[in-house]
């Protein structure tokens, strides 16, 4: 039998085992339909089913409030990152044409550059003179009262810097870019105008991309946008304007199925994300300065966990060592360098208490 191991990846990444099983049994034929998931009409009665159901499961974990669409997209968020300048700030023209972005990480960086082909971009905070090591302090947001929107980044999956909750930025309509911690707690959607996470690292495979967005910023999407790239014509065909991604959807739906009943909903599932980042950031305190971490510790990811090693040489030896023990996939960015381990929703507390235990180890014996 093929084995599998303990996969540090930012994304895609591990997916529960019970769903990858579930996949697996049922990919032939889902139960009672005779037909693969892979093989159904987008319009068929078992998909239908299949896509309510998972709007339906979101809806539950989030507490997703009246008033919210909750739409699955393709083309990743990268293709987020133009679609909401093009649908938020609408019509506006001239001064008015003007969003604010907070930058924690490479990702916002990438978002900016997007946004500034489609209006006039308000840098609100920059933390790249550190390399995008900590959030904001209090006050160091300076936000543009004209803004048509705030865009954020809540985990910035290359630095490893996390808002720990819901920010409050100012009065225009929260953005936030949820690719890499969507899921991983309970958030408070009342707070936010729109939200989207690509699925591939804790919420399914590559290829669909969740969107939840407040209904009245929809009546903002100009009518002259190509068809594929307005939101109103997703919500109103309820994702189904063109074929969506059915099999990613499908995934989707066996992850939060898992995570409403295996794990006991999104609460739960921060306590046990809290306990698996707790066991690395206690290795790395406790290390003398052997291990060092990328973010100043009030910004630290609970997703993926940045550090730095003494040498390149020590790095490499890391590496080789880690594998033999089966964790893989630890090299850092190129762009941060060092490692990062990224231990989403999926990552069982076993991988990350065999790689706490090969840190200690390693450092004690270099
Ligand atoms: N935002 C963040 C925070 C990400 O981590 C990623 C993917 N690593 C993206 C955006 C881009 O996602 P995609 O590759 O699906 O376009």
């Amino acid at each position: 039998m093929t084995e599998r191991v303990f996969n540090f990846s930012p994304g895609p990444a591990m997916l529960p085992e019970a769903v990858l099983r579930e996949a697996q049994r049922d990919l032939l034929a889902l139960p009672s339909y005779g037909m693969s998931i892979l093989e159904v009409s987008h319009r068929g009665k078992a998909f239908t089913e299949i896509l309510a159901a998972t709007e339906a499961n979101l809806r539950k974990l989030l507490d997703v409030p009246a008033g919210y669409q909750v739409l699955f997209l393709q083309g990743g968020s990268r293709l987020q990152f133009s679609m909401v300048p093009m649908n938020l700030l609408g019509d506006l023209a001239g001064p008015q044409r003007t969003a604010d972005y907070v930058l924690t990480g490479s990702w916002g960086k990438y978002a900016v550059a997007e946004a500034k082909r489609e209006g006039t971009v308000n840098i609100a905070y920059d933390a790249t003179a550190t390399n995008y090591d900590r959030l904001p302090q209090p006050g160091e947001v300076k936000l543009n009262p004209a803004a048509a929107y705030v865009h954020y980044t809540s985990n910035e999956t290359i630095q490893g810097v996390q808002f720990p909750d819901d920010p409050q930025f100012g009065p225009a309509p929260l953005v936030c870019d949820a690719s890499s911690d969507f899921l991983w707690r309970p958030i408070d959607i009342s707070r936010y105008g729109l939200l989207y996470a690509c699925a591939q690292k804790n919420a399914g495979p590559a290829g669909v991309t969740v969107v939840i967005v407040r209904d009245e910023l929809l009546t903002r999407s100009p009518d002259r946008l190509p068809g594929m790239l307005n939101y109103r014509n997703f919500a109103t065909e309820k994702s189904l304007y063109n074929t969506p991604p059915v099999f990613g959807i499908y995934i989707v739906k066996l992850v939060t199925d898992w995570l409403l009943g295996t794990i006991g909903g999104l609460a739960k599932m921060q306590e046990l994300n809290r306990a698996k980042a707790g066991l690395l950031y206690d290795v790395l305190d406790r290390s003398n300065g052997f291990y060092r971490g990328h973010a100043q510790p009030a910004s630290r990811s609970m997703m993926n966990v940045t550090f730095r090693l003494p040498s390149d040489e020590l790095q490499e030896k890391f590496l080789a060592g880690a594998k033999a023990l089966k964790l893989v996939e630890l090299k850092g960015h190129r762009s941060v360098g060092g490692i990062r381990a990224s231990i989403y929703n999926a990552m069982p507390r076993e991988g990350v208490e065999t790689l706490a235990r090969f840190m200690e180890e390693f450092a004690k014996r270099s």
